[in-house]
């Protein structure tokens, strides 16, 4: 089950690609996280990155083709794999075709309003990163965080005029990609204007018509 999963921020694709994870063994794999990752350990790769990562530029497709295709060698992903982040400019999908060619892109979708009252309302502890929402996970006491008593604050990055430029970015740099998949028959786009709970179900039935064994492959033939 290899598959992509494409979607503004505040769609809720992390929650999604956590149940889908979960579901069926298969490890959810964010080139933003990866790199994240390596810039906080201080790694080589962690400093090239993070150059390019501060001045909000894309890292140069061939470092990042090289970190996937590897990625996708360990053994975790010999059932499959969600990729998210990646591809994101053609040539990144076209050399994913050549070594792990997705069965299926998952192109997620939610109206602008949707978006901003999610990301809008989302609450970050200053002290321990823990994450709430003031309307569907508020905190007990408003403004303190339950696990460690700190001040809960929201990121720049989750201001309403800050969310309209990223979602705009966000719509330049996938609209190629989509477009991509769709035009080889493997995107699906997949509503998520409700809550977690209605659209994770929603994912995984998608997913258990698209992968379920045929007739001929279960009886051996
Ligand atoms: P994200 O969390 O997906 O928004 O990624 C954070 C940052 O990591 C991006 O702004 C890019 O600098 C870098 N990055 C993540 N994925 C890619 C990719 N597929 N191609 C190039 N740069 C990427």
């Amino acid at each position: 089950m290899k598959l992509v999963f494409i979607g503004p921020p505040g769609v809720g694709k992390g929650t999604y690609a956590q149940a889908v994870s979960e579901r069926y063994g298969i490890p959810h794999i964010s080139t933003g996280d990866i790199f994240r990752e390596e810039a906080r350990k201080g790694s080589e790769l962690g400093k090239l990155v993070k150059e390019y990562m501060d001045k909000g530029l894309l890292v140069p497709d061939d470092l990042v083709i090289e970190i996937v295709k590897r990625r996708l060698q360990e053994t975790d992903c010999r059932n499959g794999f969600i990729l998210d982040g990646f591809p994101r400019t053609l040539p990144q999908a076209l050399a994913l075709e050549e070594f792990a060619k997705p069965d299926l892109v998952l192109n997620f979708i939610a109206r602008e309003d949707v978006i901003i009252e999610r990301l809008s309302g989302r609450r970050v502890c200053a002290n321990c990163g823990a994450i709430y929402h003031v309307k569907y996970m508020p905190p007990k006491v408003p403004g303190v965080c339950d696990k460690c008593g700190g001040p809960l604050i929201i990121r720049r990055d989750d201001r309403p005029e800050v969310i309209r430029e990223r979602l705009k970015v966000f719509h330049e740099q996938f609209t190629p990609i989509i477009r991509f998949y769709e035009e080889r028959g493997r995107l699906i786009t997949v509503e998520a204007n409700e809550q977690a709970p209605v659209v994770i179900p929603r994912v995984l039935s998608i997913l258990e018509m698209r992968f379920k064994e045929s007739p001929r492959s279960q009886s051996g033939k």
